[in-house]
């Protein structure tokens, strides 16, 4: 007999060949044994519990009967046949059928001898019947081992066409028990099941597929929700301890010239607690032999430049250049004219470089960044281009990550020998307990307080049908010197619906708000960068009071002035983006506004989105609202959702188990880092078998 461990592969089990291991592999990415067995069950049936038919209900789940079949007739239809049985027990009868396999069935079925039966029940005419039974006789199901609890798995519908039922799986489900006969290495130290209260992990596994009690069921799945979030957080602690010892950076030792009068001469107001406490956070990174990595979280509006602006600064007193990418040009630009305007007097040489800008500076900015004499320099992607050379960058500051690939953050990294203190910035405010498991190796600053002053945004929902009120609103808020956007879904090229939505809504509007009284800018994804600044730029400067646009202006544009925010078909938009939208306005001394424009037809998601948006302004309340709506994938894009591949744990669902994982991991590393001790081997064996086997870290950071 082969030596089976938990990387043979699936087809070697029995009851499993070549074809059913592709099958199993396509349909469900079942690979190996050891896959198999952490193929958990997405819910159970519960089979200690009878009914008698007189107590069947409408609208009863799946249920057991004991009773036997008086009489078996085939009834032909219109097409095909189907078989019909009377069963019944002392209460009444029932009809069960069967629409295929008629001819088995009738073969196989013994009339007048005790069946327990189990399946989902119909109710027409005034009688029940049930479809497609399981069938099982009364002396064989005491014969066999009976769980309390059958496990249901997950499956897709080329598997139940090609017969791999629920049945099947449960099957191959024993073998595998029977393989390894039930033993399954420890996966954690002793210390920790101690600690936890843990059940062993081969009990914990046999009672996940089998549960012998529900009290089990349930000591199984914290056992292994723990597991499974215990080596994430061991990953990620672990990388992070590595980085810090490993990866240098440079040490900026002092706060110089720049920084000092800056503050002093130049902070045009006193920074918010939160900006001071996260600035500190920052100081000691960067003042430590080790880079900095680290995500600045802040709600928009929350001041997030001026505190990368002085994180730049202090580079600038130890002799390095500092940078900051930008997702859009427009941002860029308004970085760069705001910096530009804080450092006036400190002499200090900031530049801005973009897709648009000339070959002729650029080759100056270019010669400026090599040799030195270019302090700042603030971009979009052009950053990152081979040509531009830094002569020694010290710290890079990435704005609004989410618009970033991590490929082209690492891009940065290889510009020079020791890489640059990166700086992440985000006012996608991430919950926790997703930012514990997604960034647990960066180190994560927050910024959870607006500066003062600012108004809450009064936020209203109307439909369509309202529209003449809240262009009179617009109107009266217009004549107070207010300007208004009005933003449409985004614009897709292959989207022509959403084009056509926009551009009607920019006619009715100039219809509404004619010339020469009322000016109106449109801007849009199609336009070319040079007539989306040009717009930009006349709302700006006030030329124009209502700026219709589609999400382009979502990232990080700041027009103070601009208090209103109408959203057309709101329903459209997740909470997220909302949210991004809203924050817009509300960042001048006015009174603020927010309406969300949407049709009657409202999904349930979508009144649950709209209702949060009118109930709150707190960007963290709103991301814990997106996350149990959407799930942690959507919510993180692309790039970070393969790293949660979650097999049992739900991140929305189990943060306490969350936390305690991430304390004990800690916990773990710290008195042992290299996981050396004896006491520590399994979960070495663990550890490094999961590094083998998985990309966890392909994706993050
Ligand atoms: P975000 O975090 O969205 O990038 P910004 O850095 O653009 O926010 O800041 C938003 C606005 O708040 C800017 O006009 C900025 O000058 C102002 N601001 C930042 N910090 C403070 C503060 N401590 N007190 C008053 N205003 C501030
Ligand atoms: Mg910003």
């Amino acid at each position: 007999m082969p030596q089976y461990n938990s990387n043979t592969s699936i087809s070697y089990l029995k009851g499993v060949g070549p074809s059913r291991a592709d099958l199993l592999k396509k349909e469900l990415g079942i690979r190996t044994f050891g896959d198999l067995i952490n193929f958990f069950p997405h819910r159970y049936i519960d089979r200690t519990q009878f009914f008698k038919i007189n107590q069947l209900e409408q609208n009863s789940a799946e249920i057991q009967i004991v009773g036997k079949i008086t009489s078996i007739k085939t009834v032909q239809q219109k097409r095909g046949s189907r078989l019909v049985a009377i069963f019944s027990d002392e209460t009444g009868m029932i009809e069960l059928v069967w629409f295929r396999g008629a001819k088995w069935i009738k073969d196989t079925i013994k009339v007048n001898v005790p069946y327990v039966i189990f399946g989902k029940t119909n109710y027409f005419n005034r009688s029940f019947s049930m479809p497609h039974p399981e069938m099982e006789l009364v002396s064989e199901y005491k014969k066999n081992l009976r769980t309390v609890m059958q496990p249901v798995y997950p499956s897709t519908e080329l598997l139940t066409n090609k017969g791999v039922s629920n049945r099947v799986i449960q099957k191959m489900m024993m073998s595998l028990f029977a393989e390894f006969d039930g033993k399954f290495g420890e996966a954690l130290s002793e210390d920790i099941m101690k600690a936890q209260s843990f059940i062993s992990k081969s009990e914990a596994l046999f009672n996940i597929h089998f549960p012998k009690s529900h009290e089990l069921l349930s000591k199984a799945q914290a056992r292994l929700k723990f597991e499974e979030l215990f080596y994430i957080q061991l990953q990620l602690i672990r990388k992070k301890m590595i980085r810090k010892s490993k990866i240098k950076g440079h040490p900026f030792k002092k706060v110089g010239n720049y920084f000092n009068s800056f503050y002093k001469n130049n902070l045009p107001f006193e920074l918010t607690n939160a900006q001071k406490r996260v600035l500190k956070e920052i100081r000691k990174d960067v003042g430590s032999n080790a880079q900095m990595n680290r995500l600045l979280q802040g709600d928009v509006g929350s001041g997030k430049t001026i505190v990368a602006l002085l994180a730049m600064l202090i580079a600038l007193d130890n002799g390095f250049q500092a940078a900051i990418m930008a997702p859009t040009e427009i941002l860029a630009t308004q970085h760069y004219n705001s910096i530009l305007e804080l450092v006036e007097g400190l002499n200090i040489n900031v530049r801005l470089l973009t897709g648009s800008v000339k070959v002729k500076e650029r080759r100056v900015i270019h010669e400026e960044l090599e040799n030195g004499s270019l302090h700042i320099l603030i971009g979009t992607h052009a950053l990152i281009e081979d040509k531009v050379k830094f002569k020694n960058l010290g710290i890079a500051v990435i704005d609004e990550q989410h618009r970033f690939g991590v490929e082209q953050r690492s891009k940065l990294w290889q510009k020079n020998e020791l890489p640059p203190h990166i700086l992440v910035m985000t006012a996608t405010p991430i919950p926790r307990t997703l930012a514990m498991s997604v960034y647990g190796d960066l180190d994560i600053s927050v910024i959870d307080e607006l500066p003062p002053g600012r108004k809450e945004i009064a936020t209203a929902h109307r439909y369509d049908k309202n529209r003449l009120s809240v262009f009179k609103f617009m109107r009266d808020e217009i004549e107070k010197g207010r300007q208004v956007y009005v933003v449409y879904p985004l614009i897709q090229e292959s989207q022509k619906m959403d084009y056509k939505d926009l551009m009607d809504g920019y006619e009715s509007i100039t219809r509404e708000f004619s010339m020469p009284k009322y000016q109106v800018s449109i801007v849009h994804g199609k336009m070319k960068p040079a007539d989306k600044e040009y717009e930009m730029n006349r709302f700006l400067k006030r030329e124009t009071q209502i700026m219709v646009a589609t999400t382009v202006i979502e990232v990080g544009v700041n027009i103070p002035n601009a208090s209103v925010m109408v959203i057309e078909s709101a329903e459209r938009f997740g909470l997220s983006q909302l949210h991004q939208l809203r924050g817009r306005v509300g960042r001048g001394a006015d009174q603020s506004y927010c309406i969300l424009m949407t049709s009657f037809k409202l999904s349930a998601d979508a009144k649950i989105r709209l209702q949060t948006m009118v109930d709150t302004t707190d960007g963290f309340e709103i991301a814990d609202v997106d996350l149990k709506l959407r799930g942690p994938g959507n919510l993180m894009g692309k790039q970070q959702s393969g790293v949660l591949n979650l097999k049992i744990a739900d991140i929305t669902k189990d943060v306490a188990i969350l936390s305690k994982a991430r304390v004990v991991a800690f916990e773990t590393l710290q008195e042992d880092p290299s996981l050396e001790k004896e006491g520590n081997l399994p979960i070495r064996k663990t550890y490094l078998g999961i590094q083998k086997n998985s990309a966890i870290w392909s994706n993050i950071s």
